[in-house]
C-alpha cells in the first residue's frame, strides 16, 4: 500500500466558535489528481490554506510526506515545528490563487525568478534558464519582459502557475484558478492544467467549479459539505450516480 502523500487526520479548524472543519479525514496519494468540489463556505479554501500552512488548525495532525505540518512528538508530547521545519514543509507544495497574486512591479520573468534565487539560492543564469523553460510550456515565452498588468487574466494565471512550478514542489494547489476569468480566457488555463494532470509526476489538488473539467482529468472528486467530505469518489461515478442526497442536490443545482 502506497502512504499518501498528504493526510488529514480528524482536523478541527476554528474561527471563532465557527468549526470550519469538522474533524475532517482527507488523504491523497502521491501522483493522484484529486478535485474538490463543494458549495460556497465548505471548507475548500481552508483546506488547502493550511497545507500551506496559512492557517493553523485547533486538532488533529496534517502530514506531508507522513511529517506533521505543526506539530511533532518528542517524548510523546506534542511541540510546535520550528520556522525551519514549516520552511521545509512549505517548500514541497506550490499554490495557484483565484486573483493570480503576481508580483506587480516586477516583469513576468522575475516573477519566476524571484523566490528560486531568494529561497532556494539559484544563481541568475539557473533561474532565467528555469523560467525560460517554463515560460514557453505554459505557452508564453513572447511575454518575459511584459509586466502583469500588461497582461490578459488567462496570461497572468498561466504565470502563476509557472512561478509555483519553478519552485519544483511535490504538491500543486489551485483554489478555483479559472473563477476571476472572462469566459473565453477559461479555456487556456485549464489546458495548462490538463497537461500537468497528463504527465502524473505532481499530485494536483484543484478546488473548481468547472465540472466538466473536473470529470475530465480527476482521479477522484470529493464533494466537501459543512467542512466534511460527504462523498467521495471516481468522477465517473460521483457524478453520474452520485449515491448522497446532499451531493445529487448539489450537481442538481450545478451542472
Ligand atoms: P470555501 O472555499 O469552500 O468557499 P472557505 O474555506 O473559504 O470556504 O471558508 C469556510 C468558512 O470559513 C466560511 O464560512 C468562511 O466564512 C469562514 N472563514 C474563512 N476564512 C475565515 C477567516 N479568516 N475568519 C473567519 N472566518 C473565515
Ligand atoms: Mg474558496
Amino acid at each position: 500500500m502506497t502512504e499518501p502523500i498528504i493526510k488529514f487526520d480528524k482536523v478541527v479548524k476554528r474561527f471563532g466558535s465557527h468549526t470550519v472543519l469538522d474533524h475532517l479525514d482527507f488523504e491523497v496519494n502521491p501522483g493522484e489528481m484529486v478535485t474538490i468540489i463543494g458549495p460556497s463556505g465548505s471548507g475548500k479554501s481552508t483546506v488547502l490554506r493550511i497545507l500551506m500552512t496559512l492557517e493553523q488548525i485547533q486538532d488533529g495532525v496534517v502530514t506531508v510526506e507522513g511529517e506533521p505540518l505543526w506539530h511533532e512528538r518528542k517524548n510523546g508530547d506534542l511541540v510546535p515545528a520550528s520556522e525551519k521545519h514549516l520552511r521545509k514543509m512549505r517548500e514541497k507544495l506550490g499554490m495557484v490563487f483565484q486573483q493570480f497574486n503576481l508580483f506587480p512591479h516586477m516583469t513576468v520573468l522575475r516573477n519566476l525568478t524571484e523566490a528560486p534565487r531568494q529561497v532556494l539560492g539559484l544563481s541568475k543564469k539557473d533561474a532565467t534558464e528555469r523560467a525560460e523553460e517554463l515560460l514557453e510550456r505554459v505557452g508564453l515565452s513572447d511575454q518575459a519582459s511584459k509586466f502583469p498588468h500588461q497582461l490578459s487574466g488567462g496570461q497572468q494565471q498561466r504565470v502563476g502557475i509557472a512561478r509555483a512550478l519553478a519552485m519544483r514542489p511535490k504538491i500543486m494547489l489551485f483554489d478555483e484558478p479559472t473563477s476571476a476569468l472572462d469566459p473565453e480566457l477559461v479555456g487556456e488555463v485549464l489546458k495548462v492544467i490538463r497537461q500537468l494532470a497528463n504527465e502524473h509526476e505532481l499530485t494536483m489538488l484543484l478546488v473548481t467549479h468547472e465540472m466538466q473539467f473536473a470529470r475530465q482529468v480527476s482521479d477522484r472528486v470529493c464533494f466537501f459539505d459543512k467542512g466534511r467530505i460527504e462523498e467521495q469518489g471516481p468522477p465517473d461515478e460521483l457524478f453520474t450516480n452520485p449515491k448522497r442526497e446532499r451531493t445529487r442536490e448539489f450537481l442538481k443545482a450545478v451542472l
